[in-house]
């Protein structure tokens, strides 16, 4: 069973087309290893069994009879609480949406069942995706696998922390300003986040709706470009969604291309506020990206160092609008006890979010209220603005950019949960590609002295995922980290 659980996307697939496995005997492992693990590591909100059997078997009749299956058939997956799968609920980790059942299916998780994928559970986050380490959940407290007193990072720290605990090969998570980027580097697994527009926002839970992307989690980038690629593509239900082609990114990912690459080390992003075993690392990386032929040079984003106000402002005035559904008459919990409407709508609201929801909701306000819009908001607008013209500015000179994905390895359980600004600024390297609006991916690249996972962060030009994954993945197979250390499972697998 152990020999199961901890084969890659790819390697399940290969056994479930050869028949060698049955879809049904993939989906009983991964159940079994959520049981040994689930009373640890906390990841998961609620399992989604009647839908990963009847999957399974709808997949196991169409090998026996031969139908066409492609690359992820029987792959099985966890998806964050804030994608709507239909006739199963998702809480995003409140309240307000506790008993809340989509009636609708995501894009996103649709175009992956129809490929074949099957859903095994939805995943603990950071309530709607508000946080940096999941412990604004209001259900419980995911934990790291790699150390059991850390957080996994968040907003999507329920779906990082089971990969890295293989309760699951891969998973999706939301990226707004780094919830999937910052959870992956503190699990240690890869995590991206692709170009705004790739993959349909249609059935995601809206946080921050400019900056909301789905992004997959998994052990290697092979299996990350798998399944980019099949939830990735134009959806008419999301205005927002680019009608353009997906590039075959699984066929590019051996193109070995960083020979005569530039790479730009954003000089803003590795100064001062990050660890100095971090930093240690990426030089590390740095010099195996040397090696694989590319060329590095150190490039300045002067408006960079705006980026983390900049989005406080955007993100939360978006939150502030897209939350005010939230009223206890079209979606989930309602007060009880109070006569009128108004008093009702506030009884919900007080009852229903926790004290982030409720903090950026207040601030979003206050920067969207009349007097304020044009001095908060709007000049956010205009500072975006020049974060994203210092990215393209820079993509004149450059193929890509590094980054470390976070100033720190992963942080102790409650040691920032009451102070709001250092926990913001875990996000300092993710979110000005967030910003910007394009794809940046999270690779594991080293370990600090308490054998805490540490991540590279890539950033490509818009669209240009096919080059960022192969890039990665050349970095990946040279870095050979979890062979070098042998430390492929995390404490809680093999503990
Ligand atoms: N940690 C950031 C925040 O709290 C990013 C969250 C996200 O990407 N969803 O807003």
């Amino acid at each position: 069973m152990k020999d199961l659980v901890n084969k890659s996307a790819k390697e399940l697939n290969k056994l479930f087309l050869s028949k060698e496995i049955s879809a049904k005997e993939i989906v009983n492992a991964f159940y079994k290893q959520i049981e040994i693990v689930e009373p640890k590591i906390q990841a998961l909100n609620s399992l989604t069994k009647d839908l990963a059997y009847k999957q399974a078997e709808e997949l196991d009749q169409k090998v026996s009879r031969s139908d066409k299956l492609g690359p992820i058939a029987g792959v099985p997956i966890i998806v964050k609480d804030v994608l709507c799968v239909k006739n199963y609920h998702a809480t995003c980790s409140s309240k307000i949406l506790e008993n809340f059942i989509a009636p609708y299916e995501s894009t996103a998780t649709s175009n992956l069942w129809s490929a074949g994928a099957i859903c095994l559970a939805k995943s603990n986050m950071d309530e709607f995706a508000m946080g940096s380490s999941t412990e604004n959940s209001a259900f419980k407290k995911t934990k790291n696998p790699w150390n059991l007193n850390t957080v996994p990072g968040g907003s999507s720290g329920g779906s990082a922390a089971s990969v890295a605990a293989m309760e699951a090969p891969v998973s999706l998570g939301t990226d707004t300003g780094g919830s999937v980027r910052q959870p992956a580097s503190f699990c240690g697994v890869v995590g991206l986040k692709p170009t705004y527009g790739r993959v349909s926002r249609f059935g995601l839970i809206a946080f921050a709706s400019s900056l909301d992307q789905v992004g997959p989690f998994a052990r290697d980038v092979y299996d990350t470009a798998l399944i980019l690629q099949h939830m990735s593509g134009y959806d008419p239900k999301d205005s927002t969604s680019l009608n353009v082609d997906v590039p075959d990114y699984i066929s590019k990912l051996n193109i070995g291309n960083l020979k005569g690459k530039k790479i730009g080390l954003i000089k803003e992003l590795i100064g001062d506020g990050i660890e100095s075993e971090v930093r240690k690392s990426v030089e590390n990386s740095i010099k195996i990206l040397k090696d694989l032929g590319a060329e590095i040079v150190e490039i300045s984003l002067p408006n960079v160092k705006y980026s983390v106000p900049v989005y406080y402002i955007l993100a939360t005035a978006e939150a502030s609008s897209n939350l005010a559904r939230y009223d206890g008459v079209k979606y989930g919990h309602r007060a009880q006890g109070t006569k009128e409407v108004l008093p009702m709508y506030t009884k919900t609201r007080q009852e229903g979010f926790g004290a982030e929801v409720k903090r950026r909701i207040m601030l979003g306000t206050y920067a969207l209220s009349s007097g304020y819009y044009e001095a908060y908001y709007k000049k956010a607008q205009q500072v975006r603005k020049l974060v994203t013209q210092d990215f393209l500015n820079s993509f004149e000179k450059v193929d890509l950019m590094i980054t470390p994905t976070c100033p720190t390895t992963a942080f102790e359980l409650g040691s920032k949960v009451e102070d709001p600004l250092s926990m913001y600024l875990s996000d300092i390297a993710t979110i000005p590609a967030s910003l910007a609006g394009l794809p940046a991916i999270s690779v594991p690249c080293g370990f600090d002295s308490k054998n805490l996972p540490i991540g590279l962060q890539i950033i490509a030009p818009a669209l240009s995922e096919e080059l960022l994954l192969s890039a990665a993945y050349e970095f990946e197979k040279t870095c050979n980290l979890f062979n070098k250390t042998n430390m492929k499972v995390s404490a809680v697998v093999v503990g």
